[in-house]
């Protein structure tokens, strides 16, 4: 683009890249002790009712000089380093402990999903993590859900002793953005999950044949796996009268309420409306 003759040694955009990346890294050491983080909440709800049934529970951090990062772009990052495993363990307990609050305050019961990278799900303390922080809440295993990517599947027989002794200790586990990664029918029968979650790319253009067909047979599979169906990102009225139309049940997405910060969360608690 710049014609002939012209070196270019230095490209200011790949550096600007890194330099970010590396302000990220930096800035997520001690982030949990300068109290960086916080969580939000989102509702799920039962389509037929109209009822919310749990709430995803999303990492927000405030960088001090660049502001709200998305973990979009800091748990990737997280990831790599290692720190996931850490601030995985304080939004599992964090989360817990806020939902304990809520059933102590005689709110009605919904569960909690917390999502859970590989990385941590790996990681040869993972169950007894999970167990430690649901002694330490008090939190009934019961309403705990972890969400887990697709990409546990490379690792088929480790992954599926986890999600056994998951299951074990009473905790729900489900499969985030299902259809996106390396999901195989076989994988589905194998693993002992009990929710799929239907990826918002699907749920985004439900009027394109293709995406229904796949939602459809989707949860025809899951519900006769015994898999309970949820799609995510649902933004419109219409997404959900096709998404009932194809049987599947649950749902979660701005048309129902954004993540939120608890304080707020606990307005759809006590509210306790219909959502459909
Ligand atoms: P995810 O688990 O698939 O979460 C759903 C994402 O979609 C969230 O983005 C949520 O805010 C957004 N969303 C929900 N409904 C709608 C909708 O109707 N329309 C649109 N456009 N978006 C919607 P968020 O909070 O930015 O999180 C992004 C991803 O970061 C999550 O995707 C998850 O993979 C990861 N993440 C967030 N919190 C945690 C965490 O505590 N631990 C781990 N390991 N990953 C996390
Ligand atoms: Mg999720
Ligand atoms: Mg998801
Ligand atoms: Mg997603």
């Amino acid at each position: 683009e710049k014609g002939k003759n012209n070196f270019q040694l230095y490209n200011p955009t790949i550096h600007n890249l890194l330099f970010r990346k590396m302000n990220i890294e930096n800035g997520l050491r001690g982030a949990i002790e300068k109290n960086q983080f916080s969580l939000h909440y989102q509702p799920k709800v039962d389509m037929r009712t109209g009822k919310m049934v749990g709430t995803e529970a999303l990492l927000r951090w405030e960088h001090p000089e660049l502001g709200i990062v998305s973990p979009a772009e800091f748990i990737p990052v997280a990831e790599e380093t290692g720190q996931i495993v850490s601030i995985g363990e304080w939004v599992l307990k964090t989360a817990c402990e806020q939902i304990k609050k809520w059933q102590t305050a005689g709110l009605p019961l919904i569960y909690l999903s917390v999502n859970v990278s590989v990385r941590q799900f790996q990681q040869n303390d993972f169950i007894q993590m999970v167990r430690n922080i649901l002694q330490e809440t008090h939190l009934d295993a019961h309403f705990l859900e972890l969400e887990i990517t697709e990409s546990i599947i490379q690792n088929l027989k480790q992954s599926t002793e986890i999600l056994y002794d998951l299951r074990v200790l009473g905790v729900r586990t489900s499969i985030d953005d299902f259809g996106t990664g390396y999901s195989s029918l076989y994988a589905l029968k194998t693993l002992p999950v009990d929710v799929i979650k239907l990826d918002k790319s699907f749920i985004d253009d439900l009027n394109d044949p293709a995406n229904q067909a796949i939602v459809k047979a989707i949860t025809e599979i899951g519900t006769s796996l015994n898999l309970q169906v949820i799609a995510e990102g649902i933004e419109e009225e219409q997404q959900v009268k096709m998404l009932l139309k194809h049987n599947c049940r649950y749902g979660q997405g701005y048309l129902f309420g954004r993540p939120v910060p608890a304080k707020e969360f606990e307005k759809h608690l006590l509210n306790n409306r219909n959502f459909v």
